[in-house]
């Protein structure tokens, strides 16, 4: 019913070079597209060069920024727009990701704006939430990525939530090696697909794709792809190994 998604971030890892040389690799390899959509996060330097050589293959894979800014246009030295995002080839925008929350302070009032701006400029928006260790030992995540969830969709429309991805990354488990079980990121997926479909309906809520980000691998994918409401991953260190991200896309076979 939803169409899976595996996407890869990138982060500040890798320079113009390396970064096209490792999109090149993806791509030259034969994957289904049918099955599964794909999707990789380059840095801003990256990404029209990353996006020109996917545009050239003509396969279908997602180009997103990494953050993008609250404004518009102006002076706002450093900062990149929808429209920069845009027009440098990206279709897709990661909002939100626990580095933006945690390391550069973003609250979830920004994390909103942010948000919104993305969907009025028709960015592909995904929404990224979680937990801290110390809330999921405390027995609040659920409460808190609702919480969160709640504040990133405020005052984003019924006709714009269509082109969201929720991505839930319990903070604990970014970059760590340690993974939500299958069954905790589950209860997680579902909790926020009953607050979606109260918000904007079943109908709608049934076709948001929700992904699990955090230490996802070729050896754990298969079992988290099992669960009803995990429809795909946001996935860091092993995106950029061209074979593991190639056998997590084919997490199916
Ligand atoms: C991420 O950065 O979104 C992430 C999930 O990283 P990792 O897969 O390395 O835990």
């Amino acid at each position: 019913m939803r169409k899976p998604l595996i996407f890869g971030n990138w982060k500040m890892n890798l320079d113009v070079k390396q970064s096209d040389d490792l999109v090149r690799s993806l791509l030259s390899v034969k994957l289904d597209y049918g099955m599964v959509d794909v999707g990789v996060a380059p840095d801003f330097c990256s990404l029209s060069t990353v996006a020109r050589t996917i545009r050239d293959m003509g396969v279908p894979i997602s180009v997103a920024g990494q953050n993008v800014s609250q404004h518009e246009k102006g002076a706002f030295t450093g900062d990149v727009n929808a429209d920069m995002l845009l027009t440098a080839g990206a279709d897709s925008v990661i909002i939100g990701h626990s580095e933006r929350r945690t390391v550069f302070g973003e609250s979830d009032e920004l994390i909103n704006e942010k948000v919104r701006l993305a969907l009025r400029c028709k960015l592909h928006t995904i929404l990224c939430v979680g937990e801290l260790l110390a809330e999921r030992e405390a027995g609040v995540h659920v409460e808190k990525v609702l919480y969160q969830l709640g504040m990133g969709l405020k005052g984003v429309s019924v006709d714009r939530v269509n082109n969201i991805v929720i991505a839930y990354e319990p903070v604990w488990a970014i970059g760590t090696g340690k993974t939500a079980t299958p069954a905790d990121a589950e209860e997680m997926h579902a909790a926020i697909r009953k607050f979606l479909s109260k918000t904007y309906g079943p109908v709608i809520a049934n076709k948001i794709r929700i992904l699990y980000g955090g230490s996802v691998k070729p050896d754990n994918i298969g079992a988290l792809m099992l669960r009803e409401n995990i429809d795909g991953a946001l996935v860091g260190g092993a995106s950029l190994v061209a074979e593991d991200f190639i056998k997590i896309i084919n997490y199916y076979k």
